[in-house]
């Protein structure tokens, strides 16, 4: 594919703010549709297909293809290049915005991409989300992003990211690409990443709301104790906010960033507990 004759052929202008850089490096495009591991019967999801530079293989090998891509000049190019592939479906919307249920998916399926930068993480979350249909993520992200998906505790990539990652799926960093495989040169770098969503839930908590409430308090302020940022968040005592995590054998002093995903799993099974219990309720506004 000749991305130069296309934006001539269009007259096309990318725009920066909707993350539009193309991938232009024709080894990677290989490697990435090799890493999707491709079946006959399969349904793919891709996020963001720009010109079509993956979608083209991805069409040839799949059955059903979703193409969700925002920019309604890349749909009009879509349609012109593809029309003929009755495996297509493009759907000119914000991914955001699109609830996977409403796709009628026969069966789980591959969410495939080079994703638009600016909303990353929030692709991710929506995608989390919608995980029950979804049999792996295979998508590329700036480098950053590749390194606190898959970051331990204690590493200063370690956040919200890794421990919601590690709980819904296993995150690895496929491998590199750099700046120059996309037009325009983006300013970072970039990887490919595959989250295999887990078939049957690994890690389960009764509350979720209360698991991802506790995640984001410890996350809060890095510098701060668990303990502290327990008790601010949640307008918790102090002595009720020592007395959970001792209940939970973690040391009070400790920053959130050190706690490991099952630690957090007990964490917030403890404190769903003095939330609902009136009478350990001591010191804790219901909010
Ligand atoms: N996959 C293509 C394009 C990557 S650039 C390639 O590798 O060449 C990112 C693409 O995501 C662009 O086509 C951009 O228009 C699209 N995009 C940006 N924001 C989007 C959103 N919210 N929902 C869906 N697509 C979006």
């Amino acid at each position: 594919m000749n991305l130069q004759a296309l934006f001539e052929k269009h007259n096309f202008h990318p725009k920066k703010h909707w993350g539009q850089n193309f991938l232009i490096d024709e080894n990677i495009r290989h490697k990435i549709i090799k890493a999707a591991d491709l079946q006959r019967d399969d349904t793919i999801i891709e996020i963001g297909p720009g010109f079509g530079v993956l979608s083209e293989g991805i069409l040839k090998k799949a059955k059903r293809v979703i193409a969700i891509e925002k920019d309604k000049r890349l749909v009009e190019i879509l349609k012109d290049r593809f029309g003929d592939f009755p495996n297509l479906e493009i759907i000119n919307k914000d991914i955001l915005k699109v609830d996977f249920r409403d796709l009628k998916l026969a069966k789980e399926t591959k969410v495939i991409g080079n994703l638009p930068y600016y909303i990353t993480t929030p692709i991710i979350f929506h995608l989390f989300k919608q995980k029950g249909v979804i049999d792996f993520i295979l998508i590329t992200v700036q480098k950053e992003v590749g390194e606190r998906l898959t970051a331990k505790p204690g590493n200063k990539n370690y956040g919200i990211l890794s421990v919601k990652a590690k709980f819904f799926s296993q995150p690895r960093v496929v491998f590199k690409i750099s700046a120059k495989s996309f037009f325009p040169v983006p300013k970072v770098d970039s990887c490919l990443v595959k989250l295999d969503i887990y078939k049957e839930k690994k890690y389960s908590v009764q509350d979720e709301e209360a698991f991802f409430e506790i995640i984001e308090a410890a996350f809060s302020q890095r510098r701060k104790t668990i303990v502290n940022c327990l008790t601010s968040n949640f307008s918790l005592s102090k002595d009720l906010g020592k007395k959970l995590l001792r209940d939970t054998n973690i040391d009070f002093k400790r920053r959130g960033e050190t706690l490991t995903l099952e630690e957090f799993i007990k964490l917030s099974k403890n404190f769903a507990e003095i939330r609902v219990s009136p009478e350990r309720n001591h010191g804790f506004k219901n909010r």
